[in-house]
């Protein structure tokens, strides 16, 4: 087996158990059979022993030779190196700790100890993407292990993913890899609600599983209300927001095949039965100026962006938009209006996220109290060890 060598010190993280080894912290790359000769054969994904710079071993990880991140860990056990049955057996742990739902994350890759593996249930089909080297080095044994999850119908992959380039593997579409191809549309239900998930060309596997939680808690502030969802997606914010009583919901989003889901999703649900949805195509930040320069207003308002911030650079920018969206929205609160603001960037964290709100507020001249918050549900648990895995972030105000 090949072998990596740190720079004396750089062991620490490992010691905590972070998974991740940067290229930086890389001292040698040498086969063990003969360590005095440098290799630079070892394969991508290829399984890697790892060495602390006086020669302890510490663990076992997937080599990525494009990538900074150039192992990532499976084992911290020097007595354990990984095998297909090993990682088959992380998979069916990964599973065991989910509650059993129509619709939920099985695996969230570093969280569960699987880094660069994502793998979602839909009524029995299971959607993945393989997102580093060693989640393609294994993606045989990955997908085996889900195929022999009770009541799976299907696995699939989506190799369309972004992150999937910055690693050097090749890109792709859709892809069925053991079982049925699903239908067109799956019907999932989430806390009593219907959605209808295109896991062909919807975003990530097709739906944002990670909101569920706070789709309930908008659910609970809706009654009677004039709501505003922008960046609808399929309508998840709305529907809950319309079943929960709203008087109205305006869904905005700049995608149409995502809004003619979320028509069809509203129909479903019979969510116009006591509450008027309106379905707007709109880019979010001139649909709000275009609501504050007609004196439009709303007693509840959703803005649950995309990733505004994809890395540490774009922090600034990102912050910046975030403000612009939110003191838009909070100037078109009633009073008493509620604003249900989220950010999944994780180069944004809680802390900062905060204080843009509260530079919003101030600019906006009203005053907002937190009424609640919401982060990632236990079907996207976040390992202690993992700071990078927490990116979900929720704050209730209220005007
Ligand atoms: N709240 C949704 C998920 C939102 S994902 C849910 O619960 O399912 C972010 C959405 O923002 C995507 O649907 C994307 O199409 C949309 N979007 C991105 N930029 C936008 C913009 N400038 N204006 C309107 N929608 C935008």
């Amino acid at each position: 087996m090949q072998k990596i060598i740190l720079k004396a010190g750089r062991d620490k993280s490992l010691l905590r158990r972070h998974p991740w080894i940067f290229s930086g912290g890389v001292l040698a790359e040498r086969s063990s059979a003969n360590t005095t000769s440098p290799s630079s054969t070892i394969a991508t994904g290829e399984t890697v022993e790892v060495c602390a710079a006086n020669g302890e071993v510490l663990g076992y990880g997937s080599y990525s030779p494009q990538s900074q991140i150039r192992v990532r860990m499976l084992s911290f056990d020097p007595a354990v190196v990984p095998d297909a049955e090993y990682v088959k057996r992380l998979v069916a742990k990964s599973v065991a700790r989910r509650e059993k739902r129509s619709a939920t994350r099985l695996v969230n890759a570093e969280n569960d100890g699987l880094p660069g593996v994502i793998a979602d249930f839909y009524s029995g089909w299971i959607v993945c993407q393989f997102t580093s080297a060693l989640a393609e080095y294994w993606k045989d044994a990955i997908a085996d292990a889900l195929f022999a999850v009770p009541g799976c119908r299907g696995v699939a992959e989506r190799a369309d993913v972004d992150a999937r380039r910055r690693e050097g593997l090749t890109m792709g579409g859709f892809a069925v890899l053991r079982g049925d191809e699903p239908p067109e549309l799956i019907e999932i239900d989430e806390n009593g609600l219907k959605f209808l998930v295109d896991v062909r060309s919807g975003h990530k596997t097709g739906f944002y599983l990670d909101q569920r939680d706070a789709r309930a808690v908008v659910r609970s502030l809706a009654s009677s209300r004039d709501v505003l969802n922008c960046f609808c997606y399929t309508g998840g914010f709305g529907i809950a927001a319309a079943l929960g009583g709203a008087k109205s919901v305006t869904q905005v989003d700049v995608s149409e095949p995502a809004l003619a889901i979320a028509k069809r999703n509203a129909a479903i649900n019979e969510a116009d039965r006591q509450t008027q949805i309106e379905h707007i195509a709109a880019d979010v930040f001139k649909f709000l100026r275009t609501c504050r320069d007609e004196g439009r207003t709303f007693d509840l308002i959703v803005l649950d962006p995309p990733k505004f911030a994809e890395s540490r650079s774009q922090v600034m920018k990102a912050a910046r938009g975030y403000k612009d969206i939110n003191l838009l929205a909070m100037k078109l609160l009633r009073a008493g209006g509620i604003l249900a603001t989220f950010s999944c960037s994780g180069a944004i964290d809680e802390e900062l996220f905060l204080k843009i709100l509260s530079e919003a507020a101030a600019d906006a001249k009203r005053d907002f109290q937190i009424i609640g918050r919401t982060g990632h549900p236990s079907d996207h648990p976040v390992s202690l060890s993992f700071p990078e895995g927490r990116y979900l972030k929720g704050v209730i105000v209220r005007l």
